[in-house]
């Protein structure tokens, strides 16, 4: 496309440390599942802005509650006084939580400020500093949140020391215990364990731990979801030693799996629980959900933040429990999720197309196809196939672009990720997995 001036200043005057996948394009507007740029085009979007607008771009009820919103109270502040739309939502999202002794709510704006203070409010209850990761888990840039994220170095290269303390546990996920896409469930979680083991007799007693974070599937690190054995097997460890367990459900929360929380596949119940992208539809809101009794132990003024808990995002996101519950959405994440997968096992069960995928996998509208291609960092990995073209994904992706539909990557495997809306046409999903079998055919020819 012929550069604009929008671009010009996009290109000389943003900071050189965003990258984009669409270059220096501009967005000017968008509805439901499709983008429009400054040039034309019409992008049918896959990406959801990273899984965030679940309702669609602009759903009519969400931004007319929002506007509403803006003539009446835009910034209350949280720490001057309650408001009303802070405390409609709490009514709005009680019902729903995965356990009712999810009950007491704090406002943020961002996915990495909830985690931040998740872990924050972790140490403080339990006295304890030590904090267990997961491999391959990805929580925020900021340095917090950074310093428990481990999905990509970028993140945090050259700017550490982050927060110490921080101890990493593999994800149940085969890449990362050297097991084949095919190794059953029951010899992933033994193994994960038996290597969280390890670590709590050699690395860090239990009995320092404050923490376990994970997140119930996880997003930047490659599409997986935990076993619900697994996550059964967590709970248990913490409980028998006091450790809190605190499930990031900012990616997977609010419909993204088919059920409102991921953690309900296991019906295992965090103590705290991080929520934000899709609470809200794209205005800027987080929260931290937890047990009364542990935010009893926090004195008045830990918690805070000029802009947390916004107003105008609040009404946004009641307004969004409201169509999730008249639009039936989750019946239609059910319904999406079933072609979806169904047309990628085809795809891959094709004799040309098939040798080129290694894995189909996850759940509800957060799907990931992985192709057997050697990465740029997998170099050692025994599962992708010798003379197979580099970086499948990421020129898949890149493919699909071309063709009209935005779609990302994961982050170190070659792992095309799927987060339509969840609340997409048959016309639009049917659409997207024509472009996609598309692009792959092409570049795998
Ligand atoms: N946790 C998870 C699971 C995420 O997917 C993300 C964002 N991709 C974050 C935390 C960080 O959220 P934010 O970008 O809003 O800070």
């Amino acid at each position: 496309t012929t550069s604009t001036y929008l671009q010009d200043i996009g290109a000389k005057h943003v900071t050189k440390g965003l990258g984009r996948i669409t270059g220096d394009a501009v967005m000017v507007r968008a509805q439901g599942s499709w983008a429009e740029f400054e040039d034309g085009r019409q992008l049918l979007d896959f990406t959801t802005g990273i899984g965030v607008t679940n309702l669609g771009h602009c759903h009519p009820k969400v931004s007319q509650a929002a506007a509403n919103q803006c003539l009446s109270l835009v910034h209350g502040q949280c720490s001057i006084a309650f408001h009303e739309p802070y405390l409609r939502l709490i009514e709005k999202l009680l019902p729903i939580m995965p356990d009712p002794s999810l009950d007491s709510f704090f406002f943020w704006n961002s996915g990495s400020e909830a985690v931040e203070g998740a872990l924050k409010m972790a140490r403080i209850y339990t006295g304890r500093k030590g904090i267990i990761t997961m491999q391959g888990g990805y929580h925020g840039r900021t340095f917090g949140a950074m310093a428990v994220t481990r999905s990509k170095t970028i993140y945090s290269e050259g700017s550490g020391p982050s927060m110490p303390s921080v101890f990493v546990a593999p994800f149940p996920f085969w890449h990362q215990l050297s097991l084949s896409p095919s190794a059953p469930e029951e010899e992933v979680v033994k193994k994960a364990l038996y290597q969280l083991d390890l670590l709590l007799s050699q690395q860090i007693n239990p009995k320092e731990v404050a923490a376990i974070l994970i997140e119930p599937v996880l997003g930047e690190g490659g599409y997986v979801p935990a076993p619900p054995s697994y996550l059964r097997s967590l709970r248990e460890i913490c409980d028998k030693y006091g450790i809190l367990l605190i499930l990031d459900e900012v990616q997977t929360g609010f419909g993204r799996t088919g059920k409102y929380f991921a953690s309900e596949y296991s019906g295992v119940s965090p103590d705290i629980m991080t929520i934000a992208k899709g609470l809200a539809n794209g205005f800027p809101l987080s929260g931290i959900v937890s047990r009364t009794g542990i935010t009893e132990k926090l004195k008045p003024g830990i918690m805070g933040g000029t802009y947390a808990g916004n107003a105008v995002a609040c009404a946004a996101a009641i307004a969004c429990t409201d169509v999730m519950k008249e639009e039936k959405v989750l019946e239609n994440v059910q319904q999406r999720s079933k072609e979806l997968i169904t047309s990628l096992n085809k795809l891959r069960s094709r004799a040309d197309i098939g040798p080129y995928i290694l894995d189909v996998r996850g759940v509800g509208l957060m799907i990931g196809v992985e192709f057997a291609s050697p990465s740029s960092v997998s170099t050692y990995d025994p599962n992708t196939i010798a003379g197979a073209p580099r970086n499948l994904a990421s020129r898949v992706a890149k493919r699909c672009l071309e063709k009209g539909m935005l779609i990302l990557t994961t982050s170190i495997y070659e792992v095309v990720r799927f987060i339509p809306p969840l609340n997409i046409s048959a016309e639009d999903m049917a659409l997207g997995i024509e472009i996609f079998t598309q692009a792959v055919e092409e570049i795998v020819k």
